[in-house]
């Protein structure tokens, strides 16, 4: 029988998030033994829960719910986004610029795919959320990854963007806040970026799904809201402020200035509509979201859950003998660096699983989110304090056996 081999286009896609290491976790998980994992940012699993008034309404409003919307979405939710976007800042937005869908990931591959033709390359950061450099290569595209700098709390290199312009830079990406950093941008550094767009014509891809979860009385300042010529596509959605990872609910707006940009937001329309839409009652929840409380500012509070979770792993990562990490301003990750002439990494998948394998805990490896080199993981500081703990003995234990090899 002839093989049935995946497509060529899948041959630079990669989603180490959920890759080869979480299928060992899982058939770990099936001999019996008790994984913690710290590898996915899937808040309700810690017992991060939603609004109460979220949950109530997905329940409430399921049985009308079962019909197809219009393909960008209900009027009602997307008029609720079009008055976040007022708040942040964000000039000129309609009802028709906001496109909702399942969760932002539809809706980031529905983007470069309108846009990217074979070879067009995307500006995209290292370290990364994966999904960016996986859709761009699905499009067809070729992502360019520019570096963020650790040494300066890991925020972009304007330089090194710059020198990763070309004639087929079609666009750039920010995640800001950042997963797997935790970097929150300064506004002087996003309106270099936008400078930059400007002068070599790029779309900018604003990723701000973590906009709401900043520590230390930090504030986010939308890229959109600096600008209102280049066009911008914004991303956020309900999975990570709200805690609503399962109900898929996200958004799009496009803002800037559209007027050369038709064909594009033609693109847009008909791959909206080839999907339908996005799931209805997830839909309907957006409104009460953004209109609600945003208990979102009780959990990143001095006092707050994710507060002292995120002071936790920071200062028991920092005190580990050649680990060094950027303490997140924002978001729900940390990417410390391990000491290569401590640990003198060759392949930090193997890395991955030997950590897995000896103390059953679950990290994503740098490589996994486009890092260059292998000396560097992801740390998710979802867990209660006692797990957190646990596994970070763990990880401290592991580490000092590694040192001695
Ligand atoms: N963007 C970033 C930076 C993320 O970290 C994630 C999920 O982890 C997403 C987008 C996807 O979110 P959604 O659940 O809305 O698809």
């Amino acid at each position: 029988m002839k093989p049935i081999a995946k497509s060529s286009k899948l041959a630079n896609v990669c989603y180490d998030i959920r890759g080869p290491v979480l299928d060992k976790a899982r058939q770990m998980e099936e001999e019996g033994h008790k994984i913690i994992k710290l590898n996915i940012g899937n808040l309700a699993v810690f017992g991060l829960e939603p609004p109460e008034e979220i949950v109530q309404d997905i329940i409430r409003n399921l049985p009308a719910a079962a019909g197809y919307t219009d393909s960008k979405g209900l009027f009602a939710p997307r008029k609720s986004v079009v008055h976040y976007t007022q708040e942040k800042g964000i000039a000129g937005v309609t009802v028709d610029d906001v496109y909702l869908g399942n969760g932002a990931s539809e809706l980031i591959v529905m983007a470069l795919n309108a846009l990217l033709d074979d070879g067009d390359e995307i500006l995209v950061p290292a370290p990364d959320y994966p999904l960016w450099t996986a859709a761009v290569s699905l499009s067809g595209g070729t992502p360019r990854h520019y570096l963020c700098d650790e040494g300066a709390g890991w925020v972009p290199d304007l330089d090194d963007i710059r020198s990763k312009i070309t004639e087929r830079t079609k666009g750039i990406v920010v995640i800001n806040p950042n997963n797997p950093t935790g970097a929150l941008y300064p506004d002087d550094l996003l309106r270099d970026i936008v400078e930059l767009a400007r002068q070599h014509q790029l779309i900018v891809f604003a990723d701000e799904i973590y906009d709401k979860t900043l520590f230390d009385g930090n504030r986010h300042t939308s890229l959109a809201a600096l600008s209102d010529d280049v066009l911008t596509v914004t991303f956020n959605g309900l999975s990570k402020n709200y805690r609503s990872c399962g109900y898929r609910a996200g958004w799009m707006v496009v803002s800037g200035d559209k007027r050369h940009a038709g064909d594009y937001i033609e693109g847009l329309n008909m791959l909206a509509s080839m999907r339908l839409c996005a799931n209805t009652p997830g839909q309907l929840a957006i409104q009460t979201a953004l209109g609600g409380y945003q208990s979102i500012n009780d959990l990143v509070a001095p006092t707050g859950r994710l507060c002292k979770q995120r002071d936790l792993a920071y200062e028991r990562l920092s005190a580990m003998p050649g680990v060094s990490v950027v303490k997140p301003k924002a978001a729900l990750y940390m990417f410390p660096r391990l000491d290569p002439k401590l640990y003198p990494i060759a392949d930090d998948q193997d890395f991955a699983y030997e950590l897995l394998a000896d103390e059953k805990v679950l990290i994503v490896q740098g490589t996994g989110f486009n890092w260059p080199t292998p000396d560097h993981f992801r740390l998710v500081f979802l867990p209660n304090m006692d797990d957190l703990d646990d596994a970070l003995n763990r990880i401290e234990r592991f580490l000092g056996h590694y040192r001695k090899r």
